[in-house]
């Protein structure tokens, strides 16, 4: 039985106060279920969100990290010194991090590897364009996506990792793919899991949709039966419209 995942990727948003006064109203929402639920603060706000959070089942997450263990990477963040505040699961490859800072499928496999190594668990988010989607060319984009980043890895490794497909053209725009869409993609993602690593890895991995999910269209795409759950950004800033989603399952 796959898990369900709800995640929210508060990206560059909450000062400190802001990010206690946001933990405050979802500690309100938040009620026993089993879908799991995570938050991706700033890494400024990661220690405060955690001991805050110690004993609600709302996970802490990072947004982002360094592949090096330590050394000359001004301005970077380290898994190992996640682990240290208590954070063991990572956002890698969102298309924000791929566009705005040349993430490239090579570093992501580079970090992908750090992560695991450090026991931590992986987000790996992937998606197209707009001008590939027009082209129908999504398959082939996500498609090498994926085998760049992950396929080096052994089927052992994906006990760890969790996919977020998230068409760069639904993120943020309030344009959200159709059900049918994300169904399509997420059943072309298991595919390929299950050619290179076999049903059992394809049928256990969580596949997540990220793309302007919000409480009014939650229901309908988490019904699909390969969306194990939802990357959610803009929504996850408030409080219950975050829960709303994260309970549509
Ligand atoms: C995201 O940034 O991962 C995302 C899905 O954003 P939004 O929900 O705002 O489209």
């Amino acid at each position: 039985m796959r898990k369900h995942i709800v995640a929210g990727n508060w990206k560059m948003n909450n000062d400190l106060a802001q990010t206690e006064r946001l933990i405050a109203d979802l500690k309100k929402q938040s009620k026993t279920s089993d879908t799991e639920v995570m938050i991706a603060p700033t890494f400024t706000n990661l220690w405060q969100a955690f001991q805050n959070l110690r004993d609600y089942k709302i996970e802490v997450i990072a947004q982002n990290m360094h592949y090096a263990e330590n050394g000359a990477f001004t301005g970077e963040i380290s898994a190992s010194m996640l682990k240290s505040i208590g954070v063991s699961t990572v956002i890698l490859g969102h298309s924000e991090r791929r566009a705005y800072f040349n993430e490239t499928d090579d570093l992501l496999a580079k970090k992908v590897d750090a992560a695991l190594a450090e026991n931590m668990r992986v987000i790996f988010c992937f998606g197209e364009e707009l001008a590939d989607r027009k082209a129908e060319n999504q398959e082939t984009v996500v498609e090498n996506q994926i085998k760049n980043a992950l396929f080096h890895l052994d089927a052992d490794a994906f006990n760890n990792i969790l996919l977020a497909y998230e068409p760069v053209w639904a993120i943020g725009t309030g344009e959200t793919a159709s059900p049918e869409q994300v169904q399509d993609m997420h059943a072309f993602i298991r595919q390929i899991l299950e050619t290179k690593y076999g049903k059992n890895v394809a049928d256990s991995v969580s596949i997540l949709y990220g793309g302007s999910v919000k409480p009014n269209n939650a229901k309908e795409i988490f019904s699909k039966p390969d969306v194990d759950g939802g990357l959610i950004g803009g929504a996850s800033l408030n409080a219950e419209d975050f829960f709303a989603i994260a309970n549509a399952f």
